[in-house]
């Protein structure tokens, strides 16, 4: 458990390493995941173009509500890849661990628990970090 009076200190190269590897490990789970959510929605569509929706009679009503369930969650894991890619692209950048609420170095913590924030905790917490 982090000690919130600990101020966080800049990033060192190895930890930058560490957050890059993380970053591109969770950005392949999230293609995976939309691959097969993809996958998912063919099918339903798929299923759809089978049995055309009717609302009033299909007893099996429920695959446009699924599909829009799987949809959503497709929508979800897609801006969850933009994220990953924008951190990823300033991994490198000198300014990657740089609160963008206060200046101040975010903390390897936090970064690594949360790898795409821009924000430190206290920004964060005071909703100060723009791209939340
Ligand atoms: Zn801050």
């Amino acid at each position: 458990v982090a000690d919130a009076a600990i101020t966080p200190e800049p990033l060192t190269a190895t930890e930058r390493v560490r957050l890059r590897t993380d970053l591109i490990a969770e950005r392949e789970r999230a293609e995976e995941r939309l691959t097969s959510l993809r996958r998912s929605i063919d099918e339903l569509v798929d299923a759809a173009d089978l049995e055309p929706p009717d609302d009033e009679h299909d007893p099996d009503g429920t695959t446009a509500y699924e599909r829009a369930q799987v949809i959503s969650l497709a929508q979800e894991t897609s801006s969850v890849m933009d994220e990953l890619d924008r951190a990823l692209k300033a991994v490198d950048e000198p300014t990657f661990g740089t609160c963008a609420g206060c200046g101040g170095p975010i903390g390897f913590d936090r970064l690594s628990a949360v790898p795409t924030t821009t924000a430190c905790v206290e920004c964060a917490a005071a909703g100060r970090d723009p791209t939340h």
